[in-house]
């Protein structure tokens, strides 16, 4: 997991997965699969948080992908000049 303040965590699959192994068909877990929506990083947890973190919308995913490129062209801008 990033170091961002939880608040930009979501929840994108809570307490299961889909794997490859099972024709990614939804399979029951104890971990659920975290984003975030800060820098997009993602990570697979059972920590207490999870319960109180929101899942994740899909509106709010874009929004914070195109956020994210949008960051992304500016450092790439700033380490080229
Ligand atoms: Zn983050």
């Amino acid at each position: 997991m990033c170091q961002c303040d939880k608040k930009f965590f979501r929840v994108r699959v809570r307490r299961g997965n889909y794997s490859a192994f099972n024709g990614y068909k939804f399979t029951s877990s104890d971990y659920s699969a975290l984003h975030c929506l800060r820098c997009g990083d993602e990570w697979r947890t059972k920590a207490e948080y999870v319960r109180k973190t929101p899942d994740l919308r899909e509106a709010e995913y874009e929004a914070a992908r195109d956020l994210r490129q949008i960051n992304q062209i500016y450092y790439v801008q700033e380490t080229i000049y």
